[in-house]
């Protein structure tokens, strides 16, 4: 029987969730639309139109997901590779 006791530890979940995405075969495109329009205005502002009732700083989170995920991916590939 599984616990239910206490509640999932929101690091690892997250961890688990970046594993995921790191794993999918659709990450390549995944990571394009994370980054797409996550530019720095001139103030270093992020201006994608998603933070428009929000600042967020350059690099924003959905800029740190990617790298994250990328990150990720890249370690699975270099265990993982054929040679
Ligand atoms: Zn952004």
């Amino acid at each position: 029987m599984p616990y239910h006791d206490s509640p999932p530890d929101p690091d690892e979940l997250f961890r688990l969730f970046v594993r995921e995405l790191a794993a999918s075969p659709g990450r390549a495109g995944l990571l394009v639309r994370l980054r797409i329009g996550h530019g720095p205005d001139e103030y270093g502002w992020c201006k994608h139109p998603g933070h428009a009732h929000h600042w967020e700083k350059h690099p924003c989170p959905a800029l740190r997901l990617a790298q994250l995920v990328e990150r990720a991916g890249g370690q699975e590939q270099a265990e993982q590779s054929p040679g």
